[in-house]
């Protein structure tokens, strides 16, 4: 292409810049002006109206005849406030163009908000001898914008007014907005609440919460455990929902880009947490007193039928002798009465079994046992502090749900931990500590209750697991059936229970059961 070329006058525009009137003819100026698609009004210094072009006469509903020779005020509304037209004419006076927005009034009465530049056009000398104004109407772009930070305004005031924490967090989980609530929560768990919660849920959940977040698959009502030094433990619901949002940057206009959120709301349910607790473990409490009795009477039925047993067989014996001895035994008075005290012996023997307490059979379901044993060491709360017992709860932070007996697993670790607190109160001296704590082995999960009492001489290993095997003297409340029933429990769901025999001082019981792995969820 050509370079135009600069004629050798002073008049000129500064050198290596092109004349535009050698470039462009002047009358394509004026025709550019007639057809912008911009209300172009050329006015003297005092902002009388020398030219408008069509699209003026279209914007404002004056026809040109009508506007020259009048005030650009013709157009002026009056709520535009005096200060507004204080700083355009301060502007114009410093000789520098002025862009804002002013109400204007058309012909016909009706208004439009108005995007107006006024440039100051100097002469040679460099006076201002006119001014050129361009403006358009932005009436219905105002309008959207209004009405999107109406919007906004809106749901800010109603996400605020929300009873649950609510955050919107970036695709870096950094905060973006949040509510009161979630204010609040900062007071309570710190300076980034979100942070913490969403690094419970992700160990909560393990490899299903990154699968979800891949997906954009939201989470509903996940109850979350936060647990705090030297304060009570704080229990969360909290649901995840995405959004995406287009772009608005100049650079997506044309490609256009998708940027995710991460809604997340929170609600503390920990009130809701402790009086479910309180419920569960009320009625833990009536069922192992219930399971107790039963017990109990199952156990002093069996030892009586176990101790009525030995003598019983002596005088079937005996009168099996006398029998041998007597040609004709019918006509031995003593032989008939030992026999029919033999007999009836049995037929006593058969009433007292079939009056031992059915074991009802108990649906096997997913057991937590982390739940389990929380409830009975909360359960046995009092028996623990009277007993001055230390209580060390070491549950595992991820433990899979166990396949069993909810109530018989009750009845098991309770029985286990009153042994422990028992030996614990029988050392007299020392500190008085126990140790609970569950593992996540794969395919088991195993629970081990360690204290430090006297512990159990080896030559006793097998024989505690034996029915009516005592080391504390039969009486009514040590009949030896605690650890056989254990066991027995621990049998029916296919586990071991077993006394760590190289632990020492106390004893280490280990119970290990078995544990069906399905997918992460
Ligand atoms: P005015 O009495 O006109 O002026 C109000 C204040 O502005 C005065 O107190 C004074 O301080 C200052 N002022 C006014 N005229 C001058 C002047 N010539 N020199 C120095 N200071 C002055 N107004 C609109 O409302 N809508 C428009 O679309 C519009 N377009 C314009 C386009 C151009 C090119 C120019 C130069 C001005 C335009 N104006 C427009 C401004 C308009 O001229 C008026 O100043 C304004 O409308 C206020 O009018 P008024 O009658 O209320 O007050």
């Amino acid at each position: 292409m050509n370079k135009p070329t600069v004629p050798d006058d002073a008049n000129l525009p500064a050198p290596g810049i092109a004349d535009p009137a050698a470039v462009v003819p002047p009358q394509v100026f004026r025709l550019v002006v007639e057809q912008a698609a911009l209300a172009i009004s050329i006015t003297d210094a005092h902002a009388n109206i020398l030219y408008a072009n069509p699209t003026f006469e279209r914007v404002t509903g004056y026809s040109r005849a009508e506007v020259i020779g009048h005030n650009e005020s013709i157009l002026s509304y009056r709520v535009t406030p005096k200060i507004v037209y204080e700083t355009l004419w301060a502007q114009l006076k410093r000789q520098r163009p002025w862009n804002g927005l002013l109400v204007n009034r058309r012909k016909d009465g009706s208004r439009y908000l108005a995007d107006l530049t006024i440039t100051p056009v100097l002469d040679a000398d460099g006076q201002t001898t006119h001014y050129l104004g361009m403006h358009r109407d932005v009436t219905e772009m105002h309008r959207l914008e209004r009405q999107v930070q109406n919007h906004k305004a809106l749901i800010e005031s109603v996400v605020d007014a929300a009873q649950v924490a609510i955050v919107l967090l970036d695709e870096n989980e950094h905060v973006l907005l949040d509510n009161q609530e979630y204010k609040k929560l900062i007071g309570d768990l710190g300076k980034e609440p979100a942070a913490t919660l969403m690094a419970a849920l992700r160990t909560q959940i393990g490899p299903g919460f990154d699968n979800a977040r891949a997906s954009r698959r939201g989470l509903s009502n996940r109850e979350v455990l936060i647990e705090q030094p030297h304060r009570p433990p704080r229990w969360f619901s909290c649901s995840i929902s995405w959004f995406e949002e287009q772009d608005v940057s100049a650079d997506a206009f044309y490609e256009p880009a998708r940027r995710h959120y991460l809604l997340l709301t929170i609600q503390d349910i920990s009130e809701l947490k402790r009086q479910q607790e309180a419920i569960r473990i009320n009625a833990l409490h009536a069922l192992l007193a219930e399971q107790e009795r039963i017990q109990g009477l199952r156990e002093a039925l069996a030892g009586a039928v176990y101790q009525l047993e030995g003598p019983l067989n002596m005088l079937e014996a005996a009168v099996k002798m006398l029998e041998r001895r007597k040609e004709s035994p019918g006509d031995d008075p003593l032989a008939t009465v030992l026999d029919d005290a033999v007999r009836n012996g049995r037929e006593t023997l058969e009433t007292l079994r079939a009056s031992i307490p059915y074991d009802a059979g108990e649906l096997v379901q997913p057991v937590d046992l982390n739940t389990v044993l929380h409830d009975l060491l909360k359960l046995s709360t009092p028996t623990l502090l009277a007993a001055g017992v230390v209580v060390d709860w070491q549950p595992a932070a991820r433990l899979p749900a166990i396949q069993g007996r909810a109530t018989q697993l009750s009845t098991l670790f309770k029985q286990l931990l009153d042994n422990a607190v028992e030996a614990l109160y029988e050392s007299r001296s020392g500190q008085r500590d126990m140790r609970v704590s569950t593992l996540d082995c794969g395919d088991h999960v195993e629970v081990v209750i360690e204290d430090s009492g006297p512990g159990v001489p080896e030559e006793w290993r097998y024989k505690v697991f034996e029915p009516f095997f005592t080391t504390k003297g039969a009486d009514q409340h040590h009949l030896g059936m605690g650890l056989a029933i254990a066991q027995e429990i621990v049998a029916r769901h296919g586990g071991t229970l077993d006394i760590d025999a190289s632990y020492q001082p106390g004893c280490r019981m280990r119970v290990q059961l078995p544990c069906p792995r399905g997918e992460p969820s």
